[in-house]
């Protein structure tokens, strides 16, 4: 079957991504079912095809009206409403996973597990353009919100990523975690990659309904204060960055030191960490800021 892949390779090098850190999820036991959620943002790797239109593209959307017929879609250019206007997303590529899909099914078959959609010129519906009428993940109101706020504040950042950590979790129901910059300070301190490679650290959102715009709007809020990992209490963690895998890697290393940080635990002592004096002499050493 035709695929929008077959002549876009760094497209493609984008949805294999995907599909490589959806593998990850699934193996880590972070994407039970259809838990999480994977959106980024390939316009430039559609648009730098020369293509700025979906019948401009070199594979157009395979000729196949059945599927769509029989779905909630009458035509794969009809647009469906996001719910929302963001206006700073007119004419923007994304994957998205689908609705209902699993990670599991997403890391072998991404183009059948998840979309691409354009932003119509109204900036409040999209259209599927490709390979097949996957419909989007039903928390895209609020992963398009980030990417369109990240579009407003000049941001590089072109990925998001929603998943259910497991022992990041679970140190949530603890209340003192919760309180601000506490569980960073914990996680900086067990091991100097953590320090490095998550240089803004964890936001806290407290527990809000799933899917709910208030919880959308607190993510973006804590973005906004200057966090790549967001905390859901009692949830999971929305990460944004560069592409995909650099999310991912993000949550993985804040992941490991709670895993380091319940070792300690388990062997029966509360973990030194390193020092103020050791954390700022990284700090310094690799202008990580903050
Ligand atoms: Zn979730």
């Amino acid at each position: 079957m035709e695929s929008i892949l077959d002549n876009t390779p760094e497209l493609k090098h984008r949805i294999e991504q995907v599909a490589e850190v959806a593998g990850y999820l699934w193996q880590k036991g972070w994407a039970e079912r259809n838990g999480g959620n994977i959106v980024i943002n390939v316009t430039d790797q559609i648009n730098m095809y020369g293509c700025h239109s979906v019948t401009a593209l070199p594979v157009r959307l395979p000729n196949s009206p059945a599927p769509f017929g029989r779905g909630n879609y009458d035509s794969p250019t009809t647009p469906i409403a996001i719910g929302t206007t963001l206006p700073h997303l007119k004419g923007c590529y994304f994957f998205c996973k689908g609705t209902n899909r699993r990670m599991r099914d997403l890391a072998r078959w991404p183009m059948d597990n998840g979309s691409i959609i354009r932003i119509t010129d109204d900036c409040a519906h999209y259209e599927i353009i490709a390979d097949k009428p996957v419909k989007p993940t039903s928390e895209l109101p609020s992963h398009l919100s980030v990417h369109n706020y990240l579009i407003a504040k000049g941001s590089p950042y072109k990925a998001s990523l929603h998943t259910h950590p497991i022992e990041l979790v679970a140190m949530t129901h603890h209340r003192p975690f919760l309180e601000k910059d506490v569980l960073t300070k914990i996680l900086w301190s067990m091991i100097p990659e953590t320090r490095a490679f998550c240089p803004k650290g964890l936001g806290i959102v407290p527990y809000l309904l799933p899917s709910s715009v208030e919880l959308g709007e607190a993510t973006i809020k804590t973005i906004d204060e200057g966090y790549d990992v967001v905390m859901w209490e009692k949830h999971g963690v929305f990460a944004v960055d560069n592409d995909i895998m650099s999310a991912f890697d993000q949550v993985d290393v804040l992941n490991k030191a709670v895993q380091i940080y319940m070792s300690a635990r388990n062997m029966g002592f509360e973990p030194e960490g390193m020092s103020e004096g050791q954390m700022k002499e990284l700090s310094d050493a690799f202008g990580l800021g903050k």
